[in-house]
């Protein structure tokens, strides 16, 4: 892998490009500034610095991205599934092409390190290869035949969509979401996020070289109160799907009501790791480093309530700390970082906000705890210990490199621990006895729950999570019950009796 100087240079070759023209909104195959003329400016989280400018769309031009995702959506819902399937095999040909350039820009808009974002264009690829592959039998239906009818199901693309994704790993998650609604046939309108706008449009560019049709995927640039409002408010869309926060989730929710809009929600997280004193506690640590240290802790499904029995918490505790202190925070670009700068100034005071929170609830700072270096939006890398579950530490996603270590003594206390949040996306547990492990994950109240492992992610599995932490499942076949709608057609086999009336 090239090191820090090398990636800094081919940074700047497509820094140069972004700049000459800036980020601008894509309708109906045109790249255009906002119709107001409005821009707003993308900076570096790693030091601050100025990107490039952005459009900042409002409700006229969500307007005519609704409109032309309208026009677009009756050729592309009846163009043969076998060639939208050849379009979308051409977009991840076309992502795989231009994966460094993706890598790169991703880090220096996000600061997520290039260690993790390396592999994020291809994952981004492989979701356009899933679903493209399985366009073709996403119309099937059943047959269920009664006494007098033939009756057949089948399903059909809903219409427009409306994504509206967040800024932590935008690229693989807009590919996550958009990827399944071209599948169904959907046409889209797609509003980034305000903070992350530059791989996104990349995407956008790569699906117009690969020639999918015009207005077929419209993208918006702006804030989520101008743009991502309107968007969620048009009548021309018939379905939003969403990843953020639960506060935006309930937001949206309110603001689709009028036009009955159906919703699809990927939310926040206060995810246990739980940690029984049976487990293989060498790979237990990993995963618990792992899963709440990579991608700088802004992950929605990160393990950030380490939850650990009383038997071995100290050494645990003291293995952990040795661990967190020697992880290497630094320029996202220089392949040996793992932990770059959050995204920018107002997460960087919202996370150090918890350092104090700590404190005046009571816990300790046995690691980090405050900013690194002076420059660009760093913090330490942070463990809080001698927690109670209770505590704001424990219960709020903070979205960050922190985590907060709770001790536990028996089964029934981690549960309902484990359960006493408002959230409910993943769980991870660490034990060697298989019958605790069922009986845990049956109670357990998660979307997702891992047994003896870290995160992965295996794209037929349902993706999502209950309570406070979504609605409805990614993945699979669920994408699809999101994006197309049922349809019944009973057709009668014989002469069966009508009642007749007024005969
Ligand atoms: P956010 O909710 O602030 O913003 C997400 C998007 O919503 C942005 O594009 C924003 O512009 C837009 N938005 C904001 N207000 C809006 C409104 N009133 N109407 C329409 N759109 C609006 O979230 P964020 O801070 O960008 O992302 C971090 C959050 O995302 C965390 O809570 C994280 O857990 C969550 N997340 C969840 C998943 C999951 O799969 N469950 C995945 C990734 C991130």
């Amino acid at each position: 892998m090239a090191d820090l100087s090398e990636n800094l240079k081919s940074l700047g070759s497509h820094l140069d490009r972004l700049r000459s023209r800036g980020i601008l909104n894509h309708i109906a195959g045109k790249d255009s500034p906002a119709v107001s003329g409005a821009t707003f400016e993308t900076r570096s989280p790693v030091d601050d610095s100025f990107i490039c400018n952005v459009a900042r769309g409002s409700e006229a031009d969500i307007d005519q991205a609704a409109r032309a995702a309208k026009d677009a959506f009756p050729a592309w819902r009846d163009m043969p599934a076998t060639e939208r399937k050849a379009i979308l095999h051409r977009i991840a040909d076309l992502i795989v092409e231009r994966a460094d350039e993706i890598a790169l820009c991703e880090c220096w808009d996000t600061g997520q390190p290039l260690r993790f974002m390396s592999k994020a264009a291809l994952r981004g690829a492989e979701n356009f290869r899933f679903f493209a592959d399985k366009a073709v039998s996403a119309r099937d239906g059943q047959a269920l035949p009664s006494p007098t009818l033939m009756n057949i199901t089948t399903r059909v693309p809903i219409g427009p969509v409306g994504v509206i994704t967040p800024w932590n790993t935008p690229f693989m998650l807009s590919t996550w979401k958009i990827a399944p609604a071209l599948a169904a046939g959907c046409t889209v309108a797609h509003k980034p996020a305000e903070l992350s706008p530059v791989t996104a449009s990349i995407l956008c560019e790569i699906a117009q070289a690969a020639g999918l049709p015009d207005g077929v995927w419209n993208m918006v640039h702006g804030y989520g109160e101008e743009a991502g409002k309107a968007l969620t408010e048009h009548p021309d869309i018939k379905a939003i799907a969403f990843v953020g926060e639960s506060r935006t989730g309930s937001m949206i929710m309110k603001q689709g009501a009028d036009t009955l809009k159906r919703v699809h929600f990927e939310l926040g997280g206060k995810n246990p790791v739980v940690v029984f004193d049976d487990a293989d506690l060498e790979r237990a640590l990993d995963a618990v480093i792992f899963m709440i240290y990579s991608l700088n802790g802004e992950r929605c499904t990160s393990s950030s309530r380490l939850l650990v029995q009383e038997t071995i918490a100290d050494e645990f505790e003291r293995r952990l700390i040795e661990r967190v202190n020697a992880i290497k925070v630094g320029h996202p670009l220089d392949p040996r970082t793992e932990v770059g700068p959050l995204i920018g100034k107002g997460h960087f005071d919202k996370v150090s906000s918890y350092f104090e929170k700590a404190r005046e609830d009571g816990a300790m700072i046995a690691a980090g705890g405050k900013r690194h270096g002076e420059k660009g939006w760093f913090v330490e890398p942070t463990l809080f210990t001698g927690a109670t579950n209770g505590m704001r530490i424990a219960q709020e996603e903070i979205f960050g490199p922190v985590l907060t270590s709770i001790r536990f003594g028996t089964e029934e206390e981690a549960l309902a621990m484990a359960n006493d949040t408002a959230y409910g996306l993943t769980g991870y547990l660490w034990t060697n006895d298989i019958t605790r492990a069922m009986r845990f994950t049956h109670g357990l109240e998660a979307g997702m729950i891992w047994v003896n492992s870290e995160n992965v992610r295996h794209l037929p599995t349902p993706f999502g999570g209950v309570k406070a932490s979504g609605i409805g499942r990614d993945g699979g076949d669920w994408s699809f019950d999101f994006y197309m709608e049922q349809k019944h057609v009973g057709i009668a086999t014989g002469q069966h009796q009508i009642p007749r009336l007024g005969a």
